[in-house]
């Protein structure tokens, strides 16, 4: 799927990319959604005379694909379908969204058979921190699935200290799916694809810059309850839109992208820590938030910010005005999110439930 697309305020490609991923891989590509549900074969027609055994054998493929629809259903939602009693090992094990495509954020909600006093998990090569809430007796863990990820079934392998200082340790198999993802072509002057050796020198700088601000993170939960859209307005470009310039592939949108005039009042998602306030070459004016646990949100074009490096924010904050200074191509904000080096889908983490 392939759209042209009329060239208004919105970001030209900001170089959020690991430079080996602009080499366009496979996995990338569009392509329809898996069929992850099975089809109920038709067409065996219960015809007149001696149908009886076709009659009866229709009926247990048509008993074996319902079971199967039902086993695969509750395999892709994971256990938020039973919320009640213990799962296996007396292990509950949660997550939202219920359906996991790669690009998304993932929230894991875990209630372990004993009292623990820490619990963390590997994720697909990732450490995850898990905080305790004690409103719901549960332990809460933010993490993310790359844009890379193949569709298939990952581990999620739990690790708990229990109060008397013994290790427990559980693995959840955890299904993914593939995301359906657009793709934009765009033409625009030569002067925004083939950046001058000037250019070149600040890019490289920023490089330095974002590589430290990025390894100043703290894995100690600092965001609180439900993230927030950081403007009221309407979402002008979604994430994970793929973008062919002057016909060759450049960039993964890797962001969300609101349709705000100049000026208008950015809010911080959720609470944090700010990591950066500054200019950089493709960002322009750019926020970015330190939420704990590895996750990030960041406020690209910015013509003002309104907080410093150091900073705490409260969820709801005002840090910053919109504008279109970098990569863009006018007034508009790009929200997006990061979570331990991989961009993220943040109209997905806009719509968890969050303690
Ligand atoms: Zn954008």
């Amino acid at each position: 799927m392939s759209r042209k697309m009329a060239f208004s305020a919105r970001c030209s490609g900001e170089d959020v990319l690991p430079a080996a991923f602009l080499s366009a891989p496979p996995t990338l590509r569009h392509r329809a959604p898996a069929a992850a549900e099975p089809r109920i074969r038709e067409g065996e027609g219960i015809s007149s005379a001696g149908s009886r055994r076709r009659y009866h054998r229709l009926t247990a493929a048509l008993l074996l694909a319902m079971v199967t629809l039902a086993t695969l259903r509750a395999a892709a939602a994971g256990s938020p379908a039973a919320p009640s009693g213990k799962g296996v090992g007396g292990w509950t094990i949660q997550w939202q969204p219920a359906s996991l495509v790669n690009g998304a954020p993932v929230v894991f909600q875990v209630a372990p058979p004993a009292r623990l006093s820490g619990l963390s998990a590997k994720w697909m090569q990732h450490d995850i921190s898990f905080t305790y809430d004690p409103a719901t007796h549960a332990w809460y863990g933010i993490a993310g699935i790359s844009l890379e990820t193949r569709p298939a079934t990952y581990p999620l392998e739990l690790k708990g200290i229990t109060s008397k200082g013994s290790e427990i340790s559980f693995v959840r198999k955890v299904a993914v799916r593939r995301g359906k993802y657009a793709s934009v072509a765009v033409t625009v002057a030569q002067r925004y694809t083939e950046p001058s050796a000037e250019q070149l020198e600040r890019i490289r700088q920023d490089k330095t810059v974002k590589q430290d601000v990025f390894r100043r993170t703290d894995s100690e939960r600092e965001w609180l309850g439900k993230f927030r859209p950081p403007v009221d307005a309407r979402v002008s470009d979604v994430f994970g839109t793929r973008r062919t310039f002057n016909g060759k592939f450049q960039s993964m949108h890797q962001g969300l992208d609101y349709a705000v005039p100049q000026g208008t009042p950015v809010s911080a998602a959720n609470a944090g820590t700010v990591l950066l306030a500054g200019p950089l070459y493709f960002e322009g004016n750019c926020v970015v938030l330190d939420h704990g646990q590895g996750l990030l949100t960041l406020y690209l074009h910015l013509s003002e910010t309104k907080v410093k490096a150091g900073d705490k924010v409260k969820g709801g904050q005002e840090i910053g005005l919109s504008g279109g200074t970098g990569r863009a191509t006018g007034p508009h904000l790009h929200l997006a999110v990061r979570w331990q080096g991989v961009y993220l889908n943040p109209a997905t983490l806009l719509n968890l439930k969050l303690p």
